[in-house]
């Protein structure tokens, strides 16, 4: 079985109110990026924050300096979002990595491609309501995702099929064949806790297992977990015995019950499981090895 792939995803659009650790400028992220770096993680997912107040940003330069910040400490690989996820057009999700691509200090190795469009409104338990409008929709045409698979290969950014259902493996299945991602490919699966029913799979072992069986025979995918508002550690056991790789971090969930540790904690715990059931963890030059990205010379 291939080493260990660990994925840190430190922020997303958390605020500190539930975990104080969160992390909002570059260098803070950067910071954090490199302690996880030395913990075992190999990949990092950020979204770019204003620095003081937190508030998204989709502000090319913070994901510029984030980068850079990163590149100058680690070989770590980077994936970054495409931020404000529900600008309109693909050209405007994207417009913050063809700019940095055009530097290799700032050039991320990857970007995540949602394979679905989808209803997206928080259910509230407690209130048995959807919170908002009801009207939020997560919008990503077959068209939007041809443009962003298109547009990244031509940077060489690699696009990552994310697949929250079932229908999305299959989508990426069609974009193989059609050329537009490639083998090995660099995939992840994303399940959904408790307010997300909307979204995706729950975030149980059953649920990831759903996806996981419907992988294609012979196709070499090299699939991440990560689970949106839930603790992702039982679906780690799962794809450290099943050969999948895995992600943690307080962009998905502020973890009450563990103490509110900081990401390098996170990422501790995953390389303990890890060690516990006798998997190797993945450098990250092994995890670019792995995913069939070029080293981390600055020339992706
Ligand atoms: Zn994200």
């Amino acid at each position: 079985m291939e080493k260990l792939i660990i994925q840190v995803r430190v922020n997303e659009g958390q605020m500190r109110g539930e975990n104080p650790h969160v992390p909002y400028s570059p260098q803070e992220i950067a910071d954090q990026v490199h302690d996880c770096w030395r913990a075992g993680a190999s990949v990092v997912h950020f979204h770019a924050r204003e620095p003081d107040s937190g508030k998204p940003s989709t502000d090319p330069r913070l994901y510029a300096e984030t980068v850079r910040l990163i590149k100058q400490r680690c070989d770590i690989i980077t994936f970054p979002t495409l931020g404000a996820s529900m600008l309109p057009t693909m050209a405007e999700r994207t417009a913050h990595i063809v700019a940095m691509a055009q530097d290799p200090a700032t050039r991320p190795d990857a970007v995540p491609a949602d394979m679905l469009t989808v209803n997206m409104d928080f259910y509230d338990h407690a209130r048995r309501e959807f919170r908002g409008s009801g009207e939020r929709i997560y919008l990503n045409t077959t068209r939007m995702l041809r443009e962003l698979c298109e547009s990244m290969n031509g940077i060489g950014v690699r696009p990552v099929a994310m697949m929250w259902n079932i229908a999305g493996i299959r989508t990426a299945q069609a974009f193989i064949e059609m050329g537009l991602m490639r083998e090995p490919l660099m995939c992840e699966f994303t399940v959904f806790g408790d307010g997300f029913e909307e979204f995706g799979h729950p975030a149980t072992v059953e649920g990831l297992q759903a996806l996981v069986d419907f992988i294609p025979p012979g196709a070499r995918w090299h699939w991440m977990v990560s689970a949106i508002g839930a603790n992702p550690f039982p679906l780690h056991a799962y794809a450290i015995a099943r050969g999948g790789h895995v992600a943690v971090g307080l962009g998905d969930h502020p973890f009450p019950e563990l103490g509110l540790p900081g990401n390098a904690q996170l990422v501790e715990r995953a390389v303990h499981m890890a060690e516990t059931m006798g998997r190797p963890v993945a450098t990250a030059a092994e995890a670019r090895a792995i995913f069939g990205l070029h080293p981390a010379d600055g020339v992706n």
